[in-house]
């Protein structure tokens, strides 16, 4: 008889641990799981702002996957997804290449928003992969070569539009980050321009008062102009227009002013709500009864009310239910609703510095900052074991992952 065949499409935060899990849960022989994603790398997405200015190296947010995975259990495909026929059961690659299954999971993750702004799409930069936080790094060391030559201050004022945790950790990585590339670049630190920019009248504006207050001190001390309750209309390669007529000269953008579910998954004739795939309390998407999706692509509604936020935190908790949910669709037993426990939020700023809440508890300064490392150390605990923080930290063991990026 055959085995049933198990895919898994993305393999982020949700689409790793779900092999993992399933690593484990399965029996031997008991179906073939292939894991399909784009690159042959993980990354640590919490943790991008650092390689968008070079204050960590690649290795420690980067991994490969065939090394995370059990290779002699989960088959990995690099390869991108175009279209998943439900019909015959069938995920479209690009080549032309198709992969049958029996049980699909979609964890393909989320795309940046840029809400039709005219110029953004075009001109600025995102912190979404790997890849676009090099292109960030690149772009950033450009910038500085190009300074020497004609030094126009456009080229030094780096400007971070969004003031929620993505655009606080990058502004705060930025002020950490941008004094010694100076130095090796040979340009004077003392001409940069870090500009933050919000439409809400604070940053972190779903955050208490104290923890508002306390990040607008810490950023002020970074020195770093933050402008609020001001929306951008458009931007150019050389600058970004504000209402009220305002223009500011630089040429480096970062847009950072949300995300949507990876739009790729409403081209497949599954039930779509609120432009992600709408998942049942098992994770199987609805109407379906052997295809499940988890993570910042799909749409799970907390007690039938409220959808939960596109967060890690979010997948982390999903993908070990889904690992179970598909196990027990394929042996024909009972599925495992889900059940959402937001643990807390923590964002860095700069090395320092960080702010959040965990339980009831709020937290700032060091211990904020500690926090968040003792998160990205638990999940790369979670993800390899104590060899992987290791591998991670010290590069005992490592490769360098290669990409390429446009410069
Ligand atoms: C800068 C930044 C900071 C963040 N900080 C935090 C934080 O501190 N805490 C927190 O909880 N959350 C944070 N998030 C959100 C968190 O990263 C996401 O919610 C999480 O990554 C979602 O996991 P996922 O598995 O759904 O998708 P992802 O982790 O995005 O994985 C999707 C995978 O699918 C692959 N893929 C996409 N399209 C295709 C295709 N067509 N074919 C093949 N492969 C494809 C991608 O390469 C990727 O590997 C942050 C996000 C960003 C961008």
């Amino acid at each position: 008889m055959n085995k049933p065949k198990i895919v898994i499409l993305g393999a982020g935060y949700g689409g790793i641990i779900t092999s993992k899990k399933l690593e484990k849960l399965l029996k031997s022989g008991e179906a073939d799981v292939t894991l399909i994603n784009k690159h042959d790398y993980h990354y640590i997405t919490t943790q991008l702002h650092k390689t968008g200015i070079g204050t960590a190296a690649d290795r420690q947010i980067a991994m490969s996957i065939p090394e995370l995975i059990d290779i002699s259990k989960t088959h990995f495909l690099k390869a991108t997804v175009t279209h998943v026929d439900t019909d015959n059961k069938e995920v479209q690659l690009e080549g032309g290449e198709t992969v049958n299954y029996d049980y699909l999971l979609i964890a393909l993750g989320f795309e940046g928003q840029t809400f039709g702004i005219p110029g953004v799409k075009e001109n600025a930069f995102e912190l979404r992969s790997f890849r676009s936080s090099k292109a960030i790094y690149h772009h950033i060391k450009k910038q500085l070569n190009l300074y020497k030559e004609d030094q126009d201050p456009s080229r030094l004022t780096f400007v971070v539009a969004g003031g929620g945790f993505t655009g606080i950790e990058l502004l705060g990585e930025l002020a950490d980050g941008l004094p010694k590339l100076c130095k090796e670049h040979d340009v004077p630190f003392e001409k940069v321009k870090i500009i933050g920019i919000e439409a809400a009248p604070s940053v972190i504006p779903f955050f208490p008062k104290q923890s508002v207050e306390y990040t607008t001190e810490v950023l002020r001390k970074l020195n770093i102009q933050l402008i609020t309750s001001t929306k951008i209309l458009g931007c150019t390669a050389d600058k970004i227009i504000l209402e009220n007529k305002i223009e500011v000269p630089a040429k480096t953008l970062v847009w950072s002013c949300g995300v949507q579910g990876n739009t790729i998954v409403q081209k497949w004739g599954l039930p779509i709500e609120k432009g992600k795939l709408a998942v049942d309390s098992y994770l199987r998407v609805k109407n379906t009864k052997n295809v499940f999706s988890i993570g910042d692509c799909s749409l799970f509604m907390k007690d039938g009310k409220t959808s939960l936020a596109p967060t890690a935190q979010v997948a982390l908790q999903q993908a070990p239910v889904c690992a179970k949910n598909i196990v027990a669709s394929l042996r024909g037993e009972s599925l495992t609703t889900f059940e959402y426990h937001h643990k807390g939020s923590v964002a860095s700023i700069g090395l320092s510095a960080g702010v959040g809440k965990v339980g009831t508890v709020r937290l700032s300064g060091l211990i904020g900052s500690f926090m968040k490392l003792v998160i990205e150390a638990r999940y790369l605990f979670n993800l390899g074991g104590p060899s992987l923080i290791l591998k991670q930290h010290f590069g005992v063991n490592r490769e360098q992952v290669k990409v390429t990026v446009k410069q």
